[in-house]
């Protein structure tokens, strides 16, 4: 009896239930999408899982490249893929442990700093912010 007829019997029997196909569905059903960026390729893409978004993986892989993709949250926007400075910045600022999180300098204050437009402001923004980096 060759693999595939036992399988079918043990189906049959129900003994084993058939395994159940993933819902490709489940992947963008969750309420809240997050953008994750590979800067190999400068792309970036919106993703959900289910739970809780702060649960959400900080890196994943980049389904055009296969690098790795940084979880910059919901408000990031990529710049364009031509846009090499930008995207030097986003870089720098990932590398140093800022993935696009609010940065509340006060305590319990609803106030956010906001990110650098430049990579020369992101290295003055990374030291001043030294201690909100996430790595
Ligand atoms: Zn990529």
């Amino acid at each position: 009896m060759d693999r595939n007829t036992k399988k079918a019997l043990r189906w049959d029997s129900g003994y084993r239930t058939k395994p159940v196909k993933p819902d490709k569905a489940s992947f963008s059903s969750g309420k809240y999408s997050m953008a994750y960026a590979c800067l190999d390729c400068k792309t970036s893409f919106q993703r959900s899982f289910p739970g809780a978004p702060c649960d959400y993986p900080l890196h994943g892989q980049c389904v055009s490249c296969g690098g790795v993709t940084y979880n910059l949250g919901r408000h990031f926007k990529a710049p364009k893929k031509s846009d090499i400075a930008q995207w030097k910045k986003v870089a720098y600022l990932v590398h140093h442990g800022f993935y696009f999180q609010k940065i509340r300098p006060i305590k319990n204050s609803y106030c956010n700093v906001s990110y650098p437009s430049t990579l020369a402001e992101a290295k003055v923004f990374v030291k001043k912010y030294k201690k909100h980096a996430l790595i």
